[in-house]
């Protein structure tokens, strides 16, 4: 499609300093990447689209969830619960319901919100799978994805054993085997798996914790695996104090200490949360490139703390932010994940800690260089086609003095006019095209009063 997208109030680039601001008002697109930006005219045969009283952002890249949790939202058994018992009264209480049908209910569920909030790429942190579970989690998240147009990870997680938290697992949540997983990882990779730094498709090999879902001698076969297939690695790590004092009780050292003595440091590891790290941890984070999802509204939900993502930051390290799972964030989406990563900071560090337009790099480009997708994530000539145009018509924008700022700094329900991702219009007036949101509501009452029963 050969679009201009004209008379922007404002554009933020993703890009950090002094770059993080272009100097529009008027994007061109050309196919599925950017032509230019600046003050421009359209050209014979293009489409206009008027972006008056607009700012325009690259689209979020969210770099942890768990989508099939989209069902699991304020379940009151664990409302007001730490991360620990909220894992024995939630997640793992409820896997016994995650089935095909629910599975693809919950991950359309979590997709329309992410999308609504101008998100463009999605790193999924799949765990459910299980020997013998009868049917393709990871072909129907795929195929989700695509129906919506959006970028999609699909970071494979799962156990290679039992957790004392679970010690006596329905079907759906027995461990598979180091070998079983590791095979089936590779054929997903075979299947889905594009290189290069625009692909809409990419497998990342992630068990669900380093600690606890996997036996230590088996984290460097992990990590051995998916270097020989050329793909990255994720894991959550030190969400809660739990972490550390696990590690240093076992293993005698840090959470990240532990992860480099089993080969889990580079630039192509990033974990999620990261809540309690030493100096010495942050400093080894930075040196070796191992990246951060920052999920802070996950983490003040369950009471986890907050991420020392400004101290990373500050020593050159790669941040990015993800909204976690629903079942820890009634709000899973960008533009709420991105106000509460601008506010928690500066409560406890003080007002000069942390821009809006560190939080904006931090979720767009950030997210791109942790997924290894350098073709988006920022607003620049050559780059993909993946940016949100927000219309500043809600009331909670009248009097603003910096446009460029109120999606992020307002917060709240952000009104996306319209949405691209790969040059597609993916959002259009805050709506998805061919979403039937009616149903949707319906099936989901119906899948909740199934968990119910
Ligand atoms: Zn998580």
């Amino acid at each position: 499609m050969d679009l201009l997208i004209r008379n922007a109030t404002a554009i933020m680039t993703g890009g950090s300093g002094a770059a993080a601001r272009a100097t529009g008002p008027d994007i061109r697109l050309r196919g599925t990447r950017i032509a230019a930006i600046g003050a421009l005219t359209p050209e014979p045969g293009e489409r206009v689209l008027d972006a008056t009283d607009c700012v325009v952002y690259p689209g979020w890249i969210n770099t942890h969830h768990h989508l099939f949790q989209s069902l699991m939202k304020g379940i009151p058994a664990g409302i007001d619960l730490q991360l620990a018992p909220w894992l024995s009264a939630v997640p793992v209480a409820y896997r016994r319901f995650v089935d095909e049908e629910t599975l693809r209910i919950a991950a359309t569920i979590g997709i329309a919100e992410l999308l609504l909030s101008g998100c463009t790429t999605i790193a999924d942190h799949h765990y459910a799978y299980w020997p013998g579970m009868g049917f393709d989690g990871s072909a129907l998240l795929f195929d989700i994805a695509d129906r919506f147009g959006v970028r999609f990870v699909l970071m494979r997680g799962g156990a290679t054993k039992v957790r004392e938290i679970d010690l006596n697992p329905p079907p759906e949540a027995r461990p598979e085997t180091l070998d079983g997983m590791l095979a089936s990882v590779e054929a997903d990779v075979g299947r889905f798996h594009q290189c290069g730094g625009d692909a809409m498709r990419k497998v990342i090999l992630a068990p669900t914790t380093p600690t606890w879902s996997v036996h230590a001698h088996e984290l460097p076969e992990f990590a051995a695996a998916a270097r020989k297939m050329g793909i990255g690695l994720h894991s959550h790590l030190s969400e809660s104090l739990d972490y550390v004092h696990f590690c240093r009780d076992v293993h005698g050292c840090t959470p990240l200490e532990f992860v480099q003595r089993h080969d889990w440091v580079g630039p192509d590891v990033f974990f999620a949360h990261l809540c309690h790290m030493q100096p010495d941890e942050i400093r080894l984070m930075a040196e070796t490139g191992t990246g951060m999802a920052h999920c802070p509204q996950s983490n003040c939900r369950l009471g986890s703390g907050i991420a020392p993502a400004p101290a990373l930051a500050r020593l050159g390290g790669r941040v990015s932010l993800g909204v976690d799972g629903a079942a820890s964030n009634e709000a899973a989406d960008m533009i709420n994940e991105s106000h509460m990563a601008w506010l928690v900071h500066r409560a406890r560090d003080g007002a000069a800690s942390v821009t809006v337009e560190d939080v904006i790099h931090w979720g767009t480009a950030g997210g791109a260089n942790v997924l290894g997708l350098s073709d988006t994530g920022t607003l620049a000539p050559g780059m993909a086609a993946d940016l949100m145009v927000y219309s500043l018509d809600h009331v909670r924008y009248a009097g603003l003095h910096d446009s460029a700022i109120g999606p992020v700094a307002g917060g709240g329900q952000a009104h996306v006019k319209y949405g691209f991702c790969n040059g597609r219009l993916i959002v259009e007036d805050g709506r998805i095209p061919g979403l039937d949101l009616p149903s949707l509501f319906a099936e989901a009452r119906k899948a909740v009063g199934r968990m119910l029963a």
